[in-house]
């Protein structure tokens, strides 16, 4: 896994307000509000030609420090509806809901478990100080759907409001179709959708989402060992994508938060303008989620250890995150915007891991209007093209060209000027630094990919 080579050295530059990264995704073609032209949906997205590059890049890169490099994990992708009893047996019916409570006098809603302390205890509004509602109102997240077409002989089901689910629902077949012994793990990345009553904050709650979900299974001798595994893995993680590194912790969760079958949980959280906030949980979910569903289906889902045949219902260590709350703190925490030395505008930059940018390598002819410049670039990108996402960018003097290549965290532009023609070498530019350096055409595509793979 990637740890800090390659990271620049960042400032303690202030917590990036929101709205600089809302205007930066819609200019730049990161993200767009969905269905726009009629509105728009409170809480739902659409990713643009940069944020469909890098949510892949932040998928790959999950999916291959979580599955490829870790002998016993294995993935899967299911289904987003499932059989309606999946969601009676995990509990999401009687108890995936919201308590809200209202301000009498400004009319905003507040999630009861948002508040704190004081203002749940004098029924006071946090923004305005009016009164607030004092019997909290109900709301289930589910998202209700309808399967089939004659009327009275519809099935109602439900767009699957944790992804995690299908874990569970394949955990038999992954056991009796791979090979896999306990411990192991599966792993998935996919869509949730959650009724969320107070969606907002950009992408961090929405109302469609996706998340990624380890569900590793163990003896229950082993638990605290693989809890403590992939707790101190997935918070190696984060930290290997990150500039500001203090800007990242484990919260602890109160025994009165704690579901009756954990022992512990913790929440990765991360420091954004709006304060500290969940990124991804660490839960230790025992025997209930296969105890449930073995209930439910009537399906024995315990386990004969093949070696000392004892047979036991496995436990689970979960790792539960977000890839839409990844993209924005990455966002938050890539953003700069340096002051010009010359006084000019300030020069934006994102400050991406090399490996997750959206586009590795711009390629850049000095000027226009010269043939062999542009032959000499057009061809150096068709070959870097096939190894990377590069651009080839003609428009415009070369210092706007990289300004807009710093804009959406391109870690190297390659120009090719005079000298290239004689020599065949071009001059590299490192978006962090803005240093330059010549190289031969020949070594680009070792020196890039040594740059931009995952390591
Ligand atoms: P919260 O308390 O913020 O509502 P949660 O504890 O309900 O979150 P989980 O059900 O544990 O969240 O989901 C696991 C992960 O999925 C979260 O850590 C987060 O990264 C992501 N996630 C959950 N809800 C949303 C949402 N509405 N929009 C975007 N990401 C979400």
């Amino acid at each position: 896994m990637t740890q800090t080579e390659n990271k620049p050295e960042v400032n303690d530059t202030p917590l990036v307000p929101i709205e600089k990264i809302v205007s930066l995704c819609k200019r730049r073609g990161f993200v767009y509000p969905n269905s726009e032209i009629y509105g728009g949906v409170s809480g739902i997205y659409d990713f643009g030609p940069m944020g469909v590059e890098l949510r892949n890049n932040i998928r790959r890169y999950w999916w291959w420090s979580m599955v490829q490099n870790h002998d016993n994990v294995l993935g899967i992708e299911g289904a987003i509806i499932t059989h309606p009893r999946v969601w009676e047996a995990s509990g999401h019916v009687e108890n995936f809901v919201d308590k809200l409570v209202d301000c009498k006098k400004c009319k905003r809603r507040f999630r009861i478990d948002h508040l704190e302390p004081e203002n749940l205890e004098q029924h006071k509004c946090p923004v305005c100080g009016g009164e607030l509602t004092t019997e909290p109102r109900v709301f289930n997240l589910l998202m209700e759907t309808y399967l089939g077409v004659v009327e009275g002989d519809r099935m109602k089901t439900y767009l699957r409001g944790e992804a995690c689910q299908d874990i569970y629902l394949d955990y038999d077949n992954v056991l009796k179709s791979s090979r896999v012994q306990v411990p192991f793990g599966i792993c998935q990345i996919g869509k949730a959708f959650r009724n969320e009553v107070t969606p907002g904050n950009f992408l961090f709650r929405q109302r469609e989402f996706e998340q990624w979900d380890l569900q590793f299974f163990v003896h229950p001798d082993e638990m605290q060992k693989w809890f403590d595994y992939w707790k101190e893995f997935r918070y190696q993680w984060y930290l290997s994508i990150l500039n500001h590194k203090d800007r990242i912790r484990f919260r602890e969760h109160a025994p009165d938060e704690l579901a009756h079958y954990a022992k512990q949980a913790y929440d990765i959280e991360y420091q954004t303008i709006l304060g500290w906030q969940e990124w991804e949980g660490i839960h230790w979910r025992q025997d209930w989620d296969l105890s449930r569903h073995s209930q439910y289906s009537g399906q024995d889902l315990s386990y004969t250890d093949p070696n000392t045949k004892e047979r036991y219902i496995p436990w689970i260590v979960e790792t539960s995150g977000g890839v839409d709350r990844t993209f924005l703190n990455l966002l938050l925490d890539a953003y700069e915007e340096e002051p010009d030395p010359a006084g000019k505008e300030p020069r934006t930059v994102l400050r991406l891991n090399p490996m997750l940018a959206p586009v590795k390598v711009a390629v850049l002819p000095l000027q226009k209007n010269k043939e062999e410049l542009v032959t000499t670039a057009k061809d150096i990108h068709k070959k870097l093209q096939r190894l990377m996402v590069s651009q080839y960018d003609d428009v415009q003097n070369i210092g706007r060209r990289y300004r807009r290549q710093d804009e959406i965290g391109t870690p190297y532009c390659v120009t090719i000027d005079f000298q290239t023609l004689d020599d065949q070498t071009v001059t590299i530019r490192e978006r962090d630094s803005m240093t330059q350096q010549r190289i031969a055409i020949s070594e680009l595509p070792m020196y890039l990919l040594e740059r931009v793979s995952f390591k």
